[in-house]
């Protein structure tokens, strides 16, 4: 007889679905959409449908290796803590690095983090949710004085307006581009509008699609601002009552005339005009962004010029409205409450505060505690090249195809004299430059919970056994920890007891900031952890209930509990030279390096090969005809892929798609070509703004 269905959620985007999963006796797996699960209500998409298909061993890694040799796990494990300890001895806490991953669930994250901040006492610890949402979190930061999303998925089915900037919602988070079409459907008079310089397949449900620019997205709100003050669109009583720097912010927008921000953004004065009027008058209106906005030299300046146009309207926090950044991965939002970033401290506290790294020192009984930022991600793996770290720790993640500049990362890792890689596949672009190659549990074997984009907590239960000798992350750096002398805090035995004391640690007194606080559950017990439904943070020791919105009535995390209004120039989007801007993304079925979704045949044929979409007169300008090979080049890489000509593509500018790797395609690395050019106060990568030839091949 089958084994009954097991609730857990989806390890692709960051819309954090649940999952009905029964193993079968035949060893296949059923999957379906979880009912009750607040994110989806039973909905899956396409990726999320075809999970049974990739959870078979193929591939998989599973047992340590040393040299490329087969290892117990002692021998691993012992070497790990040996090498990294000597390096420490040798060079310094800072000589050493963790590179982890949004795939990570929070307990590992936690464990990881608090043995590199608080034991290793450095913070060079960042994760791949580097390049996927930390301008979010930076401009969260300076608007909020914390990095609180204030709405939930509720908010865009309630909305008369939702506005979809940098973000592909119909690929790239499809069941909430279902729930809007759905919501839309039930309320004729809801508008969408789309901001992208494709016609993506989101268009399908958009009444105005506006061609911007790449990085044209500052000078559009920066000009909207400007549009609602002259309109008396203000909510004057709400800047008054709960912000600050509003004249400032307002200042730079004065130049909102719409012929100047036509060229800032290549939209139409007349699309401008309807687009301004339509969020003037629509007071609930949510504008939803992600990887579009955040990818980019500008994107925090991006985020906290959408963040104004909310803040002056006072249309934050209540139903159906709000700005709202969709993270990319299952867990990118866990990664952020435990600081999993390099610039931030465990439970939301700040690094640089001296108070906040005291509370958290006390807290682990730890002797030492990282006293400044480390290195993020793009800086890390320079760091590597040039020798500075000499023992790398890589968790979940492909860090040779998926950084800008990849094939530097590459010779980087190759250079670098310890590289540990813990993954559950044997053979990616990284796991060749492991010395140390640790098999970790994947998902259907992994315990824990992750948190998805509207603050939900969610369980991913196990529903298979751990395969020959792959272990739980958490179990690694544990193990790890106890070798390298800090037995003594490192005793878990399960997940559990982790999370239990990372909820412990979000309800500490004298926190300052409240609004990441899950202390309801500090001192969980095992059953309790293995019942937990989803739920939305804060859940305070202090109250009964939780979750919901943020700042209706003001209430933000700075010292003087007033938002802050950031005063953003537009950023320069003029075209540089004659080649073109290449975007890079996501395709509907594919996720990441393709280590999962590649195991798919059903979702390889949607596009079973990587390709280069290109607006047809300018490949004709080329002599590149449909379906040719076309090759691709700049000073940092060379790929060849299939030209898809389609008039979706903007004149100018090319889109190839992230995923294919060597082991797919060994011509079409896109990030080879990226530059690693980086927002200043993020310090995330510009991935959709590389500058290209492109050619017949
Ligand atoms: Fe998984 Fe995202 Fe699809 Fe939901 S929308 S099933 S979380 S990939």
């Amino acid at each position: 007889m089958d084994t009954p269905a097991v609730r857990t959620t989806c390890p692709y985007c960051g819309v954090g679905c649940g999952v009905l999963a029964t193993p079968r006796d035949d060893g296949t797996v059923a999957i379906a959409g979880d009912p009750e699960h607040p994110a989806n209500f039973g909905r899956l998409c396409s990726k999320g449908s075809a999970l049974g298909e990739t959870v078979h061993l193929d591939g998989r890694l599973l047992e340590p290796q040393i040299g490329g040799k087969a290892a117990s796990w002692d021998e691993a494990l012992d070497l790990v803590a040996s090498r990294f300890n000597a390096v420490i001895r040798e060079h310094g806490p800072d000589s050493v690095a963790f590179y982890v991953s949004g795939q990570l669930l929070t307990e590992d994250y936690y464990v990881a983090n608090k043995l590199m901040k608080g034991f290793i006492g450095s913070a060079n610890i960042d994760t791949n949710s580097r390049l996927c949402m930390s301008s979010s979190v930076a401009g969260h930061m300076r608007a909020f004085g914390s990095d609180t999303v204030p709405g939930t998925y509720e908010d865009l089915e309630l909305a008369d307006l939702i506005v979809l900037t940098g973000s592909n919602l119909a690929w790239c988070h499809p069941v909430l581009y279902q729930r809007i079409a759905a919501a839309k459907v039930r309320r004729p008079q809801m508008r969408v509008v789309l901001i992208d310089p494709r016609r993506t397949m989101t268009a399908d449900i958009a009444d105005m699609h506006l061609p911007i620019r790449a990085d044209g997205d500052t000078a559009l709100f920066v000009g909207l601002l400007g549009f609602l003050a002259k309109e008396g669109a203000l909510d004057h009583a709400y800047i008054e009552r709960h912000t600050t720097g509003f004249a400032a912010a307002l200042g730079l927008a004065s130049f909102c005339d719409l012929d100047v921000i036509s060229q800032h953004t290549g939209i139409a004065p007349d699309q401008l005009l309807a687009f301004f009027t339509l969020f003037a008058r629509t007071e609930r209106c949510v504008t939803v962004y992600s990887q579009g906005v955040n990818q980019s030299a500008s994107g925090t300046d991006k985020v906290n010029a959408i963040i104004n146009c909310h803040l002056a309207t006072g249309r934050i926090g209540r139903p159906g409205m709000g700005p709202f950044s969709v993270t990319g991965q299952p867990n990118a939002m866990g990664g952020r409450e435990v600081g999993g970033l390099a610039n931030m401290l465990a439970s939301h506290m700040q690094i640089e505060n001296a108070g906040h790294r005291r509370l958290v020192q006390d807290f682990w009984a730890s002797p030492a505690i990282a006293a400044r930022p480390g290195l993020k991600a793009v800086d890390l793996f320079k760091a590597v090249g040039d020798g500075r770290i000499k023992a790398l720790w890589i968790m979940a993640t492909n860090p040779a195809d998926s950084m800008p500049e990849a094939d530097h990362v590459a010779k980087a890792l190759k250079a670098c004299p310890f590289v540990v890689v813990s993954d559950i596949n044997a053979e990616t672009d990284t796991t060749a430059y492991a010395h140390v190659l640790l098999p970790a549990a994947g998902w259907g074997e992994k315990d824990g919970t992750v948190t998805n984009s509207e603050r939900r907590i969610s369980r991913q239960r196990p529903f298979l056994p751990l395969p020959d000798k792959a272990k739980p992350d958490w179990w690694i750096i544990t193990e790890v920890a106890r070798r390298m002398g800090f037995a003594a805090a490192f005793t878990y035995q399960n997940p559990a007891q982790i999370f239990a004391e990372h909820a412990a640690l979000s309800g500490v007194e004298n926190k300052g900031s409240r609004d990441f606080d899950i202390a309801a559950h500090a001192g969980i017990s095992a059953r309790a952890y293995d019942n937990l439904a989803p739920f939305q943070w804060p859940q305070s020791q202090h109250a009964a209930t939780g979750g919901g919105r943020f700042f209706a009535d003001g209430g933000f995390f700075t010292p003087d509990r007033r938002a802050r209004f950031v005063a953003v120039p537009p950023a320069d989007t003029g075209v540089i030279d004659q080649r073109f801007t290449l975007n890079t993304g996501r395709v509907r079925d594919h996720w990441h390096t393709m280590t999962r979704t590649g195991k798919s045949a059903r979702l390889s044929a949607h596009f079973a090969e990587p390709f280069v979409e290109m607006h047809p007169l300018d490949a004709a300008g080329r002599g590149i005809a449909d379906a040719s090979l076309v090759r691709l080049n700049n000073d940092y890489g060379d790929i060849v892929v299939r030209a898809l000509l389609t008039d979706r593509q903007a004149r100018g500018s090319v889109f190839v798609p992230m995923h294919w790797t060597n082991q797919f395609a060994r011509s079409a690395r896109v990030d080879t070509l990226v530059t690693s050019r980086t927002d200043p106060v993020s310090g995330q990568p510009a991935l959709k703004m590389a500058r290209v030839d492109v050619q017949p091949f």
